[in-house]
């Protein structure tokens, strides 16, 4: 019998709720989870490494690799290309591993598409002004950028009942809870654990 496939998990937020850290925070609090390193096309930030953060790509090799159907999902966000391997996902979860994918909302429909049993997530702030607050918070973006972004998250927020699960990040601790349940519920999912029955049955019954 060929081993188990692992769990794919997409987690999708509007800016500004807090997806990251929780993200960072939950992969180490379970390490058996592995992130998808996407590709983007936008300019590495401060601190951002090639091949760990993003895989950092001219548009033109975007593009080809979109024709050579390299992607499982892209999208085009903010004015930049972004997009998830193919083979990578594909390899990784028929090894057995669980895999992360941070993407957006396009992606995460075409994902869901090729991957039914994908466990969708979406990350809810606790509420539009908090969002708004934690935005300008970041104290980095004008106030253009900062109203495009909040116009943008109450259309992301509409489709979050399209998500199989919802966390709201109103206390850090708790989303993080929530995140890990869900990892530890997908586990437990019978077509996860062939194992355990097998080692009951090759037991066998004492007379
Ligand atoms: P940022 O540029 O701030 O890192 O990411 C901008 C947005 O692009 C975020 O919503 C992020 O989740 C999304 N994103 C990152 N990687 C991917 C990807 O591979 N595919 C898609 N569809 N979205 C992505």
């Amino acid at each position: 019998m060929s081993g188990a496939a692992g769990s794919i998990f997409i987690v999708v937020a509007p800016s500004g709720a807090g997806k990251t850290s929780l993200v960072a925070a939950l992969l180490k609090a379970e390490p058996g989870v592995e992130l998808s390193v996407s590709f983007t096309t936008r300019a590495p930030r401060q601190g951002e490494v090639d091949g760990q953060h993003y895989h950092f790509v001219s548009r033109e090799l975007f593009e080809r690799m979109i024709a050579d159907g390299d992607f499982l999902e892209h999208a085009e966000v903010y004015g930049n290309y972004y997009g998830t391997s193919r083979r990578w996902i594909a390899e990784r979860v028929a090894a057995g591993h669980d895999l992360l994918l941070e993407i957006d909302w396009q992606g995460a429909r075409q994902v869901r598409a090729a991957f039914p049993e994908a466990v969708a997530v979406f990350i809810l702030p606790p509420s539009l002004p908090e969002l708004e607050n934690r935005l300008r918070g970041r104290g980095t973006d004008s106030e253009e950028v900062v109203a495009r972004r909040l116009s943008e998250a109450r259309a992301e927020i509409a489709l979050a009942p399209e998500y199989d699960y919802l966390v709201v990040n109103d206390d850090f601790e708790r989303a993080l809870g929530d995140l890990r349940a869900l990892v530890r519920t997908a586990r437990l999912r019978a077509v996860q654990q062939q194992s355990p029955v097998d080692a009951i049955l090759a037991e066998g019954v004492s007379a």
